[in-house]
């Protein structure tokens, strides 16, 4: 079984501690990768402190030209990282493929946007002052990424922290640590400088705790659980650490009586099932209003009777493994409490029986506000659909959750879609659209969904500190 490395200050680093990487479709271990005790990780940083000065004192040009060099390693290894991403998370191989197109997008979104983090200058209002406004970059980034798209919710950190001249110290999911190996080489292959991007993985309480702990740390850009989040904000209170923080959801979708039947069936599934139902955007609840309420459960339970379940590499599979045990464990258990209150269970419902961790693609309907599903992130590819009559109890329903991520809306009536657009509390809302995600737009949360955000300009700004500068003349 090959072991993986770390990558520290520009090499690759094997220790005398490993974790294995299983393939959630088998169950089966398949790698392992090298574990950084604390020492390591504050080496790191203090490594990562080291290149910093080099690092931003490049123009934003020349920076932009190695994030454009890793991306084009990464395209041309797509096929073999897209492999090495459904290996360790278990997602449909088409899927990971899409994974590393959208890496090397935000890679050379960013590559370009770096060249933008403009100051301004103000009109003065007391005589012989000048007042500029300058972004410097914040300085050594930590970033902590999840499993569930292993190589682009890292990336999604590193480009931007990169662009704005940060060095970065990564550390991935200890289920998915091997996409971010790959990305690690390409960092090499393009020539990086040393110490400006590295790879440590371990356990995430200590690593966590060195980067709270460790002042060269200026910023922890950070996306997992919200409980996880809360103990970072928490944490980071002793240095008033900036956080950006992605969270969980409990992402809610209406579909209004005036939808156009199919697109709404098709976003919904698109919403909720992509990834096996473990996307942080993912639907979570879905309220139908009752004039369509039936028309749409007979196409969706159709449509999702029709979804393959299977390993990940089998040709037009469509739902795949899921992380854990744990995973399915819960799933199960959502369906089991939402029949207990109720609801009526229309497909699937059950663990697939077969090694690994699969569950059958779900769909509930009737479900009681008080089910679990209605109240906790099922983070699975089970539905659960639930009637309202008015647009005013579809926007409470909405927004009846302490989460605020995503949200979807399916009507064809445009002054209702800005009254949704402006009522809706998420930080991002898809009208007739069930991925909503794009590398040059604002991905991120409110209320308990997170703080700041990711993509687009203000992607780069969470790298950019604000500084105003007054001058006598
Ligand atoms: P998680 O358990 O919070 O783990 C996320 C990352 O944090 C992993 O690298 C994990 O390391 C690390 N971690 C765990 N405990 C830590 C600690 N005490 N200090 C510092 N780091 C720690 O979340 P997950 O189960 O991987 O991901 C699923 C959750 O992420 C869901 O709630 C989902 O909604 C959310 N998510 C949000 C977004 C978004 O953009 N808003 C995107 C994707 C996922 P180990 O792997 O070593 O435990």
């Amino acid at each position: 079984m090959k072991t993986h490395p770390l990558y520290l200050n520009g090499e690759f680093v094997f220790t005398d501690k490993n974790i294995p990487v299983r393939n959630p479709a088998t169950g089966q271990a398949f790698a392992n990768i090298a574990v950084a005790d604390r020492a390591r990780v504050k080496k790191a940083i203090t490594d990562a402190h080291a290149a910093f000065a080099g690092w931003r004192a490049l123009t934003a040009k020349a920076r932009g030209e190695y994030l454009h060099k890793i991306a084009n390693e990464l395209e041309r290894r797509r096929d073999e990282i897209a492999k090495t991403i459904t290996l360790e998370n278990g997602k449909p191989l088409a899927q990971s493929v899409g994974e590393v197109g959208m890496t090397v997008d935000h890679l050379r979104w960013f590559a370009e946007e770096g060249r933008r983090g403009y100051g301004r200058v103000i009109p003065h209002q007391t005589d012989g002052k000048r007042n500029l406004v300058i972004k410097t970059p914040i300085g050594v980034v930590g970033a902590i990424a999840p499993w569930n798209f292993p190589l682009v919710l890292a990336i999604r950190k590193v480009a931007p922290a990169l662009a704005a001249g940060c060095p970065v110290v990564l550390k991935p999911a200890s289920y998915t640590p091997l996409s971010c190996v790959a990305f690690a080489e390409a960092c090499q292959t393009a020539g990086l400088p040393k110490g400006v991007f590295q790879l440590v993985a371990g356990s995430a309480a200590e690593i966590g705790k060195e980067f709270l702990e460790n002042p060269l740390v200026r910023k922890i850009t950070f996306t997992g659980s919200t409980e996880v989040g809360k103990q970072l904000i928490a944490g980071a209170a002793a240095q008033i650490k900036p956080l950006s923080l992605e969270l969980g959801g409990l992402n809610p979708v209406l579909v209004f009586d005036d939808a156009e039947l199919d697109k709404a069936v098709d976003g919904t599934m698109l919403a909720k099932f992509r990834n096996t139902g473990q996307s942080c955007i993912a639907a979570n609840r879905v309220y139908v209003q009752r004039g369509i309420y039936d028309k749409f459960l007979k196409l969706f339970v159709e449509k999702t009777k029709a979804m393959k379940v299977g390993d990940g590499f089998e040709p037009d599979v469509q739902i795949g493994a899921m992380i854990d045990e744990n995973a399915v464990n819960n799933a199960a258990k959502h369906v089991e409490d939402a029949v207990k209150r109720g609801a009526k269970l229309l497909c699937g419902g059950k663990r697939v029986d077969r090694p690994g961790y699969f569950f059958e693609a779900t769909v509930l309907a009737d479900v009681p506000k008080d089910a679990l599903c209605m109240n906790e992130e099922t983070f699975a590819p089970v539905t659960a659909v639930a009637p309202f009559d008015t647009e005013a109890e579809g926007i409470e329903l909405a927004n009846g959750s302490p989460y605020g991520l995503s949200a979807y809306a399916f009507t064809r009536d445009l002054s209702r879609t800005f009254r949704l657009m402006e009522q809706i509390e998420a930080g991002m809302i898809g009208i007739n659209d069930g991925l909503p995600t794009t590398t040059n737009a604002p991905f991120g949360g409110v209320k308990q969904s997170g703080w700041g955000r990711e993509l687009g300009s203000e992607g780069l700004d969470s790298f950019l500190e604000t500084k105003h500068i007054s001058i006598c003349l």
